[in-house]
């Protein structure tokens, strides 16, 4: 590919350029064919060219592509708006359409800052969270972040929101098991609330399972009993971004639903539109909502492209396909399938260190040595290096954090399509097999 004017991730790489694609597969303009494990960045959640999804697109279309918000709301958003509502748990009844996780993440810390003014409370300003997480790349959602290798540079401009450990079992800043350690990790929220007062506090924000910044670090039973009691008993909103765990990645609508928590908002994007349109939102309970109906009933957010009818109908045909097709009650057999076959490879190749995850998000992390859990120095990229060669083999797969500092580790995820068959998860792994071989003989 010649030099063009396109900012690319990294620039001067030399990227295929894909022609099109089909179910779990991309194929570049030189006939190669990649298989799709990482549906992207965890979001092409029903597979490529779904003919329902670009029916939909063009129905919509045909009709209007855009509508101003402000102006006029659709079919299409208010049909959107009313299935979310449905299909999630509580009483997650109000919806506000963006175009990104990090604007969804973003909305959320704004609609919580401004519930507490409602009820009159004007020093409930501040956003707790977690180290070794992602909320986005805009500054106020990298404020939230405690992804240290996205923050480096701007750390002048962020607010020192993550405060706390993430529940990251497999190395344990405390050392202790997950099976009695008393959730210490999620205890440490109340003590820093008690050091900088739940007067200042409007909420606290975490992913439900830890996607870009820990290789799907999955917290221990109890976990988040224990955050959304601290959050309760301190009157702090608890926010879900969901952008990753969202619409049936990990085997239910939303992944709050395996602890039995009901979050008062929380963020979608990724598998909402599910590559076939930007679409995102935030979701917001009636207690949340409540004072603002009752105050100035205008939530101070939104974008020019909020609730685009084009980007709603395809969120909308997504849902209907997921359902038709009982998509998401199928995740957790191909999960059970998928991580059995994972820890075979494990047998095989010593490197990996440790399996995590739930439904279709599993991390691997890699290590030097598995019994210390030494990971691999920092100069040797080796995460980066594996995903090249993935990519070579025609397998796909997302680079993620490890390591206590997010940084200094190496893991990945493995994240196909929900649609994935099981002889598509026997051929994901075979590739994923030579991958490891030509990793081992080459790098270790
Ligand atoms: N939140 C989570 C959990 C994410 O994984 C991401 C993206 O990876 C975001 C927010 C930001 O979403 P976007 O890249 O669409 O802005």
């Amino acid at each position: 590919m010649h030099q063009t004017n396109l900012i690319k991730p990294l620039l001067g790489a030399n990227y295929p350029v894909i022609d099109y694609g089909k179910g779990i597969y991309l194929y570049d303009n030189e006939g190669k064919e990649y298989l799709d494990a990482s549906s992207g960045a965890i979001t092409a959640n029903i597979g490529h060219g779904v003919k329902e999804i670009i029916d939909a697109m063009l129905e919509q279309a045909k009709r209007v592509s855009f509508v101003y918000r402000s102006q006029f709301t659709s079919d299409a958003a208010e049909k959107l708006a009313q299935k979310i509502a449905e299909l999630t748990i509580g009483d997650l009844n109000w919806c506000f359409f963006v175009n990104s996780g990090s604007e969804a993440t973003e909305t959320a810390m704004k609609i919580a800052i401004q519930h507490w003014q409602e009820k009159g409370i004007h020093t409930k300003q501040k956003v707790l969270s977690r180290w070794m997480s992602y909320h986005g790349i805009t500054l106020g959602a990298l404020s939230m972040s405690g992804h240290t290798g996205r923050r480096a540079r701007f750390i002048p401009l962020l607010e020192d929101f993550p405060v706390i450990h993430p529940p990251y079992c497999y190395r344990c800043p405390y050392n202790l098991e997950a099976s009695n350690c008393g959730h210490v990790c999620a205890q440490e929220l109340d003590t820093v609330i008690k050091r900088i007062g739940a007067n200042q506090i409007a909420a606290f924000i975490a992913e439900p399972i830890i996607g870009a910044s820990g290789g799907a670090i999955t917290p221990p039973k109890g976990y988040y009993k224990v955050i959304k009691e601290i959050c309760e008993k301190n009157d702090i909103l608890f926010i879900a971004d969901e952008v990753m765990t969202g619409f049936g990645r990990t085997g239910a609508m939303l992944a709050c639903e395996h602890w039995d928590i009901e979050p008062d908002i929380v963020a979608l994007g990724k598998g909402m539109g599910a590559g076939y349109a930007p679409i995102a939102a935030a979701l917001v309970s009636e207690r949340v909502m409540k004072p603002i109906l009752a105050g100035s009933k205008i939530v101070m957010s939104g974008h020019t492209l909020s609730a685009n009818p084009q980007s709603c109908a395809v969120a909308l045909a997504v849902l209907e396909y997921l359902e038709k097709n009982e998509i998401i009650k199928e995740v957790d057999k191909k999960s059970v399938y998928l991580i059995e076959k994972l820890e075979k490879l494990q047998d095989n190749f010593p490197f990996i260190g440790d399996i995590r995850g739930k439904g279709l998000m599993i991390g691997l992390e890699f290590v030097k040595d598995r019994e210390e859990k030494t990971p691999f120095p920092r100069e040797l990229q080796l995460t980066q290096k594996l995903i090249q060669l993935a990519q070579n083999c025609g397998l796909l797969i997302y680079p993620a954090g490890a390591g206590i500092d997010g940084i200094n580790g190496d893991s990945v995820l493995i994240a196909p399509p929900l649609t994935i068959t099981i002889p598509e998860i026997d051929e994901l792994i075979k590739r994923l097999q030579v991958t490891f071989q030509l990793f081992s003989n080459k790098y270790l």
